[in-house]
């Protein structure tokens, strides 16, 4: 059985946060503001496999208002989502991100944030695929105010 998933998340930008997409930090002014690291590539992968196998969702499994999350590492989220997913017997087939920002150029950083995600879901480097967009300067996303991320996966039941 296959099953596809979507996954989308929104973060502010801020001065004083780092800008992390899959735990890879990017240098720049501004980063993800949010209650956690605010990775905001990690959140949407998340959400995308939890959809794919009707898991929950990021909101519920760790609540934004739950203290435990406060700067946590959300690759590490990541791991344990994936972890639930993977004991219910889905193996990822392959990932597909849109990062949506003015800034910084995401291109440069692709392949690092590939391998970071394929590790962490025990799949090929070549599974897993990102493009980096603009929003030709329209709206809060255009002017810098925030970055946008949609995900999609196909997951395989194994067992
Ligand atoms: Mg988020």
């Amino acid at each position: 059985m296959l099953r596809i998933g979507i996954g989308y998340d929104l973060h502010r930008l801020k001065r004083g946060r780092r800008f992390l997409l899959a735990g890879i930090e990017i240098p720049f002014s501004k980063g993800e503001d949010g209650h956690s690291d605010g990775d905001v590539l990690a959140h949407a992968v998340c959400d995308a496999i939890l959809g794919a196998s009707a898991l929950g969702d990021i909101g519920e499994l760790f609540p934004p208002n739950d203290p435990a999350w406060k700067d946590f590492d959300s690759m590490k989220l990541l791991r344990k989502t994936f972890e639930l997913v993977k004991n219910a017997g889905w193996k990822i087939v392959n990932l597909d991100c849109v990062v949506i920002c003015e800034k910084p150029k995401v291109l440069p950083f692709r392949d690092r944030i590939r391998e970071a995600l394929a590790n962490v879901l025990e799949i090929p480097f070549e599974n897993v695929f990102l493009k980096g967009k603009t929003a030709e300067g329209m709206g809060s996303i255009g002017k810098g105010k925030a970055i946008e991320v949609f995900v999609n996966c196909l997951l395989e039941k194994v067992k």
